[in-house]
């Protein structure tokens, strides 16, 4: 998976590609789909949700630019896969999800892999995580229709965001710079990310 799906798609921070190697995928999915946990796909995880795909995984952790000493903030957990990534990446992680049942089964799960430096919270993401706040970096994996201001305020100085925005059908993945209370914008990729629901998201799964 990391050098058909990864490397050789240009992701090349050997940190990222390395953590990708360590991280078990299988112990992410449900059972029944275990064969399929190192597709090139997303995978349901229950509650209508998905782990992404494993080069969107990547793509994502990789303009994060993790050094090792940062706070991270994931806005929506899921299976806690890519929060597994960021434990080995970052100082700490928090992690905000906002379907009860998910976040209760990721936090076990990373507990019993031994991911003791990420906090699993239950809530709306799409005001961040405010107790844990300023972060270097904040990585959203469900779709925005924009991007939510709590998160831009949450982000530290020379921090980065990354996050899908865009309508249901399709998104523009966005690294967000903060640099002098101002930031910057650029698009990465196109993706196809479940909806972020919330207060600053979508207000149901179809608007
Ligand atoms: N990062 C996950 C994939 C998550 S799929 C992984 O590695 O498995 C997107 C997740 O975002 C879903 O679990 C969904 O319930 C959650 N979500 C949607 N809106 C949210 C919100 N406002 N706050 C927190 N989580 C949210």
């Amino acid at each position: 998976m990391v050098q058909e799906q990864i490397r050789d798609r240009g992701i090349r921070c050997p940190r990222v590609l390395d953590a990708m190697l360590r991280v078990p995928r299988h112990e992410f999915v449900p059972e029944d789909l275990i064969d399929g946990a190192y597709a090139d796909q997303p995978l349901p995880i229950g509650e209508g949700q998905t782990i992404s795909q494993p080069f969107m995984v990547g793509a994502m952790t990789e303009a994060l630019e993790l050094e090792g000493e940062e706070r991270v903030l994931e806005v929506g957990t899921g299976s806690g896969y890519q929060a597994a990534l960021l434990a080995l990446l970052a100082r700490e992680v928090h992690s905000v999800e906002s379907i009860a049942g998910l976040a209760t089964a990721a936090q076990e799960r990373l507990a019993r892999l031994g991911c003791s430096n990420v906090h699993v919270h239950t809530g709306d993401g799409t005001l961040g995580w405010a107790e844990a706040a300023p972060y270097d970096a904040i990585v959203v994996t469900a779709a925005a229709p924009r991007i939510p201001p709590p998160l831009v305020e949450q982000l530290a100085e020379g921090g980065r965001l990354v996050i899908p925005v865009g309508p249901a059908t399709e998104q523009e993945l966005l690294l967000v710079r903060k640099n002098c209370g101002q930031t910057t914008s650029e698009a990465l990729h196109y993706c196809r990310f479940v909806p972020l629901l919330g207060r600053h998201g979508w207000q149901s799964p179809h608007s």
